[in-house]
């Protein structure tokens, strides 16, 4: 993830401007601005990250907004959907309730047609003649026979009313209840509508929420990078000062180095003075004065040679690893395991990086040229920013923090200053 920030930084080509030292002597000065200049870059990729991480938020609140419409609208369309389930529920209640009343009726019917068959057929059975005969002969009068005769049509009509009468419920009854399933399948339909609506809002929300989930991965990548630029940015300082102070420190000693010209030149004259005082007084002069003008040789110290920084075997080399620049040797041994600076200088930055682990930085000044050692993944460290070391000293203990799968030392080494690109690092396997 951390090298993203590399690959984006490559990519813009704002730090591919590491001097080569073989073309003139870099001096404190240039590297000065080379640091500066580096800072600056790193400033606007910081600025950069953070204009994207607010334009991200931005996104992520509006999706939000439309998420939360999206969620009331589901819980709208879930009200709906139990509205109509309950009209159902309703409208059948009463299919029930009317199929109940024609299965009453439809009894009734085939109990009053027993009875209105039967009395058929007991006129049937008797002759029309002896009906008229029985009629006549059980009627006191014209009068009685004729109400008798009526009553009996009367039965039977009042029988053949009652019947339509019923016929009639029942098909009033029926045509009620296609009525209402009629009603029933519409509120089918609509549901089954509503439903589809409820799936479209789930399959939407789902949507919605893969979105958000990428815009979140977005916005803590783009954390990770501010956090990555930001370490950058305060190690580019820490050399910046480091740096500051040895342009500084030149300047003393060109002052100096004037001011003991000057001293000198000065002791010259009064010592060519003398020496014309000398000449003058002893034309005898012997053999002329033998001054010892030896220059002090510089001693060989470590000549390039660094050390093995821990104990171990060496697990994975120095190059491409992944498609990617592995810039430095790792190296491996389990229990505690001192890591000692590979060389004598000064720590330039000990930390707690989240892609390093806890981290030291070393800057070495060997015969004229700067190197910078970087001592990665530390369970601890024992050493602060601007504190001189030793050859061999302990700065801490080997781990496996930061972006790191077991315990080993990832170990760099760069000629010049650490840059982000890296682009100074070298195997150091020849160096040690
Ligand atoms: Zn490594």
């Amino acid at each position: 993830m951390k090298k993203h920030t590399v690959l984006s930084m490559l990519a813009t080509g704002a730090f591919l401007l590491a001097p080569t030292a073989s073309i003139y002597a870099e001096t404190n000065q240039d590297k000065l601005n080379s640091i500066e200049s580096q800072l600056n870059g790193t400033s606007q990729q910081l600025d950069n990250h953070k204009q994207e991480k607010l334009q991200i938020e931005q996104d992520i609140a509006l999706l939000q907004q439309k998420l939360d419409e999206l969620n009331t609208a589901i819980a709208n369309t879930e009200q709906e959907l139990a509205t109509i389930e309950q009209q159902i529920k309703e409208t059948e209640a009463v299919i029930e309730e009317k199929n109940r009343r024609i299965g009453y009726l439809q009894v009734q019917i085939e109990k009053r047609q027993v009875l209105i068959d039967q009395r058929l057929r007991t006129l049937q059975e008797q002759p029309r003649s002896t009906l008229v005969t029985e009629l006549i002969i059980n009627s006191k009068n014209i009068t009685d026979l004729l109400e008798k005769m009526y009553s009996v049509s009367l039965i039977l009509n009042s029988d053949n009313d009652i019947l339509q009468e019923q016929a009639r419920d029942k098909d009033a009854v029926e045509t009620e209840q296609k009525a209402v399933k009629e009603q029933e399948a519409a509120l089918q339909q609509q549901k089954e509508m509503q439903v589809q609506k409820q799936q479209q809002q789930a399959a939407d929300k789902q949507q919605q929420e893969v979105l958000m989930n990428d815009m979140h991965a977005k916005l803590s990548q783009t954390m990770e990078e501010i956090e990555s630029t930001e370490e950058t940015k305060a190690l580019l300082e820490a050399q910046r000062q480091a740096t500051q102070q040895l342009v500084e420190a030149d300047k003393r000693a060109a002052a100096q180095a004037a001011a003991q010209a000057a001293q000198a030149a000065a002791q010259a004259a009064q010592a060519a003075a003398a020496q014309a005082q000398a000449a003058e007084d002893a034309k005898k002069a012997a053999a002329p004065s033998a001054g010892a003008s030896s220059q002090p040789s510089v001693a060989a110290v470590n000549q390039g040679g660094f050390i093995k920084p821990a104990a171990g075997a060496f697990t994975s080399g120095f190059g491409g690893r992944w498609g990617k620049l592995h810039a430095g040797v790792d190296i491996a041994a389990s229990g505690t395991v001192p890591v000692v600076a590979a060389a004598d200088g000064v720590v330039i930055r000990a930390y707690a990086s989240s892609s390093y682990g806890n981290v030291v930085f070393i800057s070495h000044r060997i015969n004229g040229q700067t190197y910078t050692t970087v001592y990665a993944h530390l369970s601890s460290y024992s050493v602060g920013t601007g504190q001189t070391v030793k050859q061999g000293q302990q700065i801490g203990i080997m781990g496996n923090t930061g972006d790191s799968q077991g315990q080993h030392l990832h170990f760099e080494l760069h000629v010049g200053e650490w840059n982000l690109a890296k682009s100074n690092a070298v195997n150091p396997m020849p160096y040690l």
